[in-house]
């Protein structure tokens, strides 16, 4: 049995002083180290007293907020498994999580107490708190005159520290269990290789719901003894605002894009950060280049994922590659194996993305036989399809289910996105697979053009005849104002197959 809490040992260890600043805010205030050890060890107090034990779980769908961050440092404290659910799900998806997981505790906004109250009276979860974007509720108030104390209960490695349903564009949402080492080894490993120091300060402008904000952002921060700006969502302007007293910004595409937006993006605004990181969702090759002209400053592309932490990552020192996601991380393995035979493939040959590493998740939340399915001799099969370049670089070609099967051939989106929106006048596009009577699967481009560009499908066509093989062409193309994202900025490619799923086997 373990002495300590493995994840928050390492911590405290990593700690700066009780004085030094964690977060602050856009707006003025901040909070220290020390303010998170008392606030989280009164949190930690209320949770035991409210029937919180080792290995339970504490679901969470607040706002962001200081708080909503100390609550899960309370939570991994008490040796519970901290359990965030976006604040977009409905009632009755949080009634799917809540029966699946099963916590001790459910923390809520205070707008929706009362059918949280019935909700968990339905379901037997036997507590309810609430926590608002200010940082009021039951749950501050209750532990207002606790001690600020708390001795730190012994969780070991491969015991559990968090929970995260997957977005799952597909399916059930399922809980990926993340242990006290996963999420441990994935920061260290990141912090080290980004360089994250005691010196850094890094714009939060993610949601701490998610992997990104939350075990990336987060727990590198406080393994560097760092600091963050919290700032409750991510607004281009307030974000350049902020670049001459930070170094850091890890954000998603849309981020990048919005800055691009900007005319405040400038070498200027930018000459006080020292590292700009995008994952979650691919860069287009495009954005990476505008960035560097406008600011001299390489993006750097990670790739990684729920299940996983990060897997992947462009140099801190050398070339930062537009369109690849870079090297595996140090201690994990990474190979692209025959979605058809299983066999390991070689350099530049497409397949399917494997991992094997400390980072790798311990299984889906009771579902054993989802689990081993998702295996291949220890190796956890992503789902992502990709390659290994000659020079080790990997690339992300696209999710195995986006996988465009026509008339027998096979048809990787990415590879006809990136002739799309290298066509002047692109803004982007997304290559569906959408059925067709002849063909199984017709390949379809939506396109997002830029204001005032005048292209026409037949252009496009015309464009894209010369340089891809005639059963990659788009059989038809569309135009969108916008694609369909979640909040993850990830483009929703489900949406756009049932968009246009009767294209080409409606009769009219
Ligand atoms: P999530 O579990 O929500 O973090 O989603 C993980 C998925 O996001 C991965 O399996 C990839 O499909 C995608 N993803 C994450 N980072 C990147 C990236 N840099 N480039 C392309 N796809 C990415």
């Amino acid at each position: 049995m373990s002495q300590t809490n493995h994840l928050i040992s390492a911590i405290r260890a990593a700690m700066p002083g009780l004085d030094a600043p964690l977060v602050t805010h856009p707006g003025g205030g901040m909070e220290t180290y020390g303010d998170a050890l008392a606030a989280s060890g009164r949190l930690a107090n209320l949770l035991v007293a409210r029937g919180v034990k080792p290995g339970d779980r504490v679901a969470v769908q607040v706002d962001k907020s200081w708080t909503a961050l100390v609550v899960y440092l309370a939570a991994v404290r008490a040796g519970a498994v901290y359990l965030p659910l976006n604040t977009a799900y409905t009632l009755a998806e949080v009634e799917y999580f809540l029966s699946d997981a099963e916590p001790a505790l459910f923390l809520c906004r205070p707008e929706i107490e009362a059918e949280a109250r019935a909700l968990a009276t339905r379901l037997g979860v036997a507590c309810v708190e609430t926590l608002g974007a200010d940082g009021t509720g039951s749950l501050t108030r209750a532990a207002q005159g606790l001690s600020p104390d708390f001795a730190d209960v012994p969780r070991g490695p491969s015991d559990l520290g968090g929970i995260l349903y997957t977005s799952g564009t597909t399916g059930r949402a399922k809980g990926a269990m993340l242990s006290h080492d996963n999420l441990l080894s994935n920061a260290l490993t990141l912090r080290d290789y980004w360089r994250f120091t005691r010196d850094d300060v890094l714009i939060h402008a993610l949601p701490i719901f998610h992997t990104h904000g939350l075990f990336v952002a987060t727990n590198i921060i406080l393994l560097a003894g760092a600091r963050m700006i919290f700032c409750p969502k991510f607004d281009a302007g307030e974000c350049l605002s902020l670049m001459p007293q930070a170094t850091s910004l890890m954000g998603v595409p849309t981020f990048y894009t919005r800055l691009l937006d900007h005319p405040g993006l400038t070498p200027e605004a930018t000459a006080h950060m020292r590292l700009f990181v995008s994952g979650s969702a691919p860069l287009l090759a495009e954005t990476h280049r505008a960035f560097k002209e406008r600011t001299g400053q390489a993006i750097l592309e990670r790739y990684g994922m729920t299940e996983t932490g990060m897997n992947t990552s462009n140099p801190y020192d050398g070339d930062r590659r537009a369109g690849t996601v870079g090297f595996p991380l140090p201690g994990i393995d990474l190979r692209v194996t025959s979605p058809e035979t299983g066999a390991v493939l070689g350099t530049d040959e497409i397949g399917m993305i494997e991992v094997k590493g400390p980072n790798v998740f311990q299984g889906y939340w009771r579902m054993p036989e989802k689990t081993a399915s998702e295996f291949h001799d220890g190796f956890f099969i992503t789902g992502d399809l990709g390659k290994v370049d000659g020079d080790g670089y990997v690339h992300i070609v696209g999710r195995g289910k986006d996988l465009v099967i026509t008339g027998g051939f096979n048809v990787y989106p990415k590879e006809v996105e990136n002739e799309i929106d290298a066509l002047p006048g692109v803004v982007e596009s997304a290559v569906i697979g959408v059925p067709h009577t002849d063909f199984g699967e017709g390949v379809t481009a939506v396109v997002v053009l830029a204001k005032g560009a005048t292209l026409t499908e037949a252009q496009i066509h015309a464009a894209l005849e010369a340089r891809l093989a005639k059963f990659k062409l788009p059989k038809k193309i569309e135009f969108v104002a916008d694609l369909p994202r979640n909040t993850m900025g990830k483009v929703q490619k489900n949406i756009l197959r049932e968009t246009y799923k009767d294209i080409y086997t409606h009769v009219a």
